[in-house]
């Protein structure tokens, strides 16, 4: 009988060239979710699926996050011909995932988003899934890096896109994530002024029934947190 591996080939239309083609999934009975962190970075027990949410063509080079590899428009596939099939070679990226085959993915999936100039909710939540990868492999300064990316363009989402539309992050959570990640890059009033934003719409009958309430726990422990530290700091200047 052959083994059974925690990963297993599924196969879907690519909306750009339209080859059949196939991806790599993990079976969710063979993992388990062990903790999050408070940006929401994701600890698994066995394979981490995380791994595999960056979808290539291995035909055109087309690439997107796995929930929205279908949802590209007529003006964004003629870019994605123009900018990334031309130079594309072909290759594959099913089968098992190291963390550097991640990066490899994902950077890919960021190429192809900055190309056809898609929405700034979807970059960020790339960017912050590499950063998730180089915390996985210790390496801070890349991390920041990508952070600051994230935190860029979900400031920049915040600002201009429509984020009730379905399948994007909605604007709690965006306004929550901005406040985590400025906390996360040492912007400790940037970080207050962004959580109390939220807690402001939380005070809002019209909003709160829409707003997780565990979300709103953690920004006011997140607060607290920052205000601790920043008296520590005081103190210790003086
Ligand atoms: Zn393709």
């Amino acid at each position: 009988m052959a083994e059974i591996t925690p990963w297993y080939n599924t196969r879907i239309d690519c909306p750009v060239c339209d080859s059949k083609i196939e991806y790599t999934k993990i079976r969710y009975k063979s993992i388990k979710l062990l903790k999050q962190d408070t940006d929401f970075c994701p600890y698994y027990e066995g394979e981490n699926p995380l791994f595999y949410e960056a979808v290539i063509c291995p035909e055109c080079g087309y690439g997107a996050h796995v929930t929205s590899f279908q949802s590209i428009n007529k003006y964004e596939k003629a870019r994605i011909r123009e900018m990334i099939t031309k130079r594309w070679k072909k290759r594959s990226f099913t089968g098992h995932r190291t963390i550097e085959k991640a990066l490899e993915a994902f950077k890919l999936v960021l190429l192809n988003l900055t190309d056809m100039e898609a929405p700034k909710s979807e970059i960020a939540k790339i960017c912050l899934r590499i950063a998730w990868l180089y915390r996985y492999r210790n390496d801070s300064e890349n991390e920041r890096k990508f952070l600051e990316h994230a935190l860029k363009n979900y400031m920049d989402a915040y600002g201009q896109e429509d984020l009730s539309t379905e399948g994007k992050i909605d604007e709690y959570t965006c306004l929550f994530i901005i406040g985590e990640l400025c906390k996360r890059l040492n912007r400790y009033d940037d970080s207050i002024k962004w959580f109390s934003r939220l807690i402001m719409l939380n005070a809002d009958p019209q909003h709160k029934d829409k707003i997780p309430q565990r979300l709103m726990e953690t920004a006011r422990d997140l607060i607290q947190e920052i205000k601790d530290h920043m008296a520590a700091a005081k103190e210790e200047t003086n």
